[in-house]
């Protein structure tokens, strides 16, 4: 017999319990299973562990509560202060890399000759069709980047053949550029995509001939001395102003045909896509801030 079998709670005697009404049978029988149910007070009770390390706790926040405001103010580090450009314009600590002036710090991708891309009179450039694509001389790492690109004003082709275009981070990642305008194609090739990974949560572009603006914050994948990658990279993406990819996982190159691949790689080029297919896309005041 063990703990469970032997006897009723002591408060309920046996005598009583024949004649106990109905209402207090019922708790009474409950109370025992409910006893019965427990576990042996020499077996460990499972942890709750599991379930408590998923939740976030801030060790900084488990001393002793402040009750004076500024035992939770601090003057270090001090900010750098940045002057914010208007409309458009880089703000003080962006480094541009095309202003409409030139086209010296790019290079033709396929064979690192000089870009050989249109230079307009307004300050922008356009895809110079078979010329390939373009890149910059320099690398970065995390980066956020202000680009402005124009899809041209006289539609030409259909789906993936209008406007297309793409922003590779790093050389190797496509958001996508393409003139959507009464233009469907599959939605993880559309403008705003992380070619063939992300879907764009908005559809979000000027009339076809305006300039389209992304806003874009991209952090490095990262990769072990073997070349494993150890941490993906994220993209975030607004387009005019539209939050369009969210902090999104780089699951590897974005190719045309094929799973995402992930090489080694450090700083990279930021590089513009020539489609080879006429679609003179314009783009115009790039600059970045290295993160
Ligand atoms: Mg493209």
């Amino acid at each position: 017999m063990n703990n469970c079998q032997k006897e009723l709670p002591t408060h309920i005697h046996k005598p009583t319990f024949t004649i106990m009404k109905k209402q207090y049978l019922l708790p009474a029988m409950a109370l025992v299973i409910f006893a019965c149910k427990e576990k042996p007070k020499d077996e460990p009770m499972e942890e709750s562990k599991p379930l408590q390390d998923e939740v976030i706790v801030y060790e900084e926040y488990m001393r002793e509560e402040p009750t004076d405001p500024e035992a939770t103010e601090f003057y270090e580090p001090k900010v750098p202060v940045v002057t914010p450009g208007v409309n458009g314009t880089p703000p003080s600590d962006a480094l541009v890399l095309f202003d409409g002036s030139n086209l010296d710090g790019w290079i033709t991708s396929k064979d690192s000759t000089a870009a050989k891309w249109h230079l307009n009179k307004d300050k922008s450039m356009t895809v110079n069709d078979k010329t390939g694509d373009i890149q910059t001389k320099q690398n970065f790492g995390d980066i956020q980047l202000h680009i402005e690109w124009q899809s041209p004003k006289e539609i030409n082709g259909e789906g993936q053949h209008r406007g297309n275009s793409g922003i590779f981070l790093d050389g190797l990642y496509e958001v996508q550029v393409l003139d959507q305008n009464d233009n469907p194609t599959y939605v993880n090739g559309q403008v705003g995509s992380i070619y063939k990974q992300h879907v764009p949560l908005a559809m979000a572009s000027v009339p076809t001939g305006e300039w389209n603006v992304y806003d874009i914050i991209y952090h490095a994948p990262k990769f072990n001395e073997a070349g494993g990658k150890i941490k993906s990279g994220t993209i975030t993406v607004l387009q005019n102003g539209v939050l369009i990819q969210d902090h999104v996982e780089i699951k590897g190159t974005t190719p045309y045909i094929g799973w995402p691949k992930n090489p080694p790689h450090g700083e990279g080029p930021l590089m513009l896509q020539d489609h080879g297919d006429n679609s003179r896309v314009g783009y115009r005041n790039i600059w970045i801030r290295e993160l």
